[in-house]
């Protein structure tokens, strides 16, 4: 089976305060030993009869690291495994990190897919994040993409942030409406140890969105995108027709996977193993010429019958289901066609309650 290749790139230009992805500040004079080090660990994977249909630059902000090392990085993977011609290659990329010329050089390197990181159409949501860069910048960025020639162009958006109204959050799907990107990825928010909003609210400094509202922005954002012809294939996912994502999709399928980088993780069906969470041990690991695995683990078949539950539960056509249906689960939460259940929309609001009680029938 053809696997994905993910790769992290851990520089960004400041910290999100809900971001909890393995990242690295000020630090841009390692850049070049990173290219130079992934570059290295992928040829400790090297296979030529390896299939890999899709690519994912992920972090971090690889769009922040220069052109050229995305490239070297690509001709590396081209060197060691058999890259399908038509492999989806995406670049998460934050607005602020490029302009028209960027954008070029990426689709000349055969990145063919961004995932822009716009999180918020309205400035103090921005500021309230964090981010490096304001709506207006967002905008354009977009622009820019389709300009220099980008078919496939995905969003990110945050609800239940902070003080967010309901009609706040209406306002930005209805902006992200207006763009038509392709894709769009969704993202309730959730409060991560370590991070500066889960530290403003142990301290009382913020009011989290209360459970009604989040569920109600959840809910809207199913129908208002439905509405206007996006695909809910994926509890946070929305995409118009055959502008699904191949690489996520393989994750959900419990697909197999290779993974780059620091904090990277990396699947083969039944193993899993994850890279260091730190720059330094990383490099060193790679300089020694060793795997930088920090740690792995092989499931055993019950564990690989509950993740497969768990994950493909996320995605609209769920999961093949011969079983009992756990009898605590109301039926509006799940429907059941041809030997597959999958949960309905109000189904995914209670995600984790109804996954634990059909785990219960595995
Ligand atoms: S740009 Fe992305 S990876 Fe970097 S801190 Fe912000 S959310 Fe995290």
């Amino acid at each position: 089976m053809p696997h994905g290749a993910y790769l992290h790139i851990p520089f960004c230009l400041s910290k999100c305060s809900y971001c909890d992805f393995f990242s690295v500040i000020g630090e841009e004079e390692s850049i070049p030993a990173y290219t130079e080090a992934i570059c290295k660990e992928i040829r400790l994977y090297a296979d030529r009869e390896l299939a890999v249909d899709t690519i994912f630059f992920g972090g971090g902000t690889p769009s922040y690291i220069p052109a050229a090392d995305l490239g070297r990085i690509l001709d590396t993977l081209r060197d060691c495994f058999a890259i399908a011609n038509d492999a989806e290659v995406t670049c998460e990329t934050n607005p602020e990190t490029v302009d028209p010329a960027k954008l070029s050089e990426f689709l000349a390197l055969g990145i063919n897919r961004l995932s822009l990181g716009v999180q918020s159409f309205h400035n103090h949501e921005l500021q309230q994040m964090g981010r490096a860069h304001d709506a207006g910048r967002a905008v354009q960025c977009f622009k820019e993409a389709r300009e220099a020639g980008f078919t496939n162009v995905s969003m990110d958006l945050i609800s239940a942030l902070p003080e967010m109204s309901l009609q706040s959050w209406q306002d930005n799907l209805e902006r992200l409406v207006e763009l038509q990107p392709d894709h769009l990825s969704a993202y309730t928010l959730e409060y991560h140890p370590g991070t500066k909003f889960e530290r403003e609210r142990t301290l009382g400094l913020l009011k989290p969105a209360q459970e009604f509202l989040e569920r109600d922005m959840y809910l809207d954002t199913i129908r208002f995108l439905e509405g206007h012809g996006y695909g809910h294939y994926e509890i946070s996912n929305f995409a118009k027709p055959g502008f699904e994502c191949r690489h996520n999709l393989k994750y959900w399928r419990h697909e197999p996977y290779l993974a780059f980088g620091t904090s990277a993780h990396g699947f083969d069906g039944r193993r899993r193993y994850w890279n260091h969470r730190s720059l330094k041990r990383y490099l060193d690991d790679i300089e020694k010429g060793v795997r930088p695995i920090v740690e792995s683990e092989t499931l055993d078949e019950s564990q690989i019958q509950l993740e497969q539950l768990m994950l493909g539960m996320r995605t609209r056509i769920g999961i093949e289901w011969d079983r009992a249906l756990p009898s605590e689960v109301p039926a509006n939460l799940f429907s059941q066609q041809g030997g597959r259940v999958s949960l309905t929309a109000n189904g995914f609001v209670l995600y984790e309650a109804v996954c634990a009680a059909f785990a219960g029938e595995l």
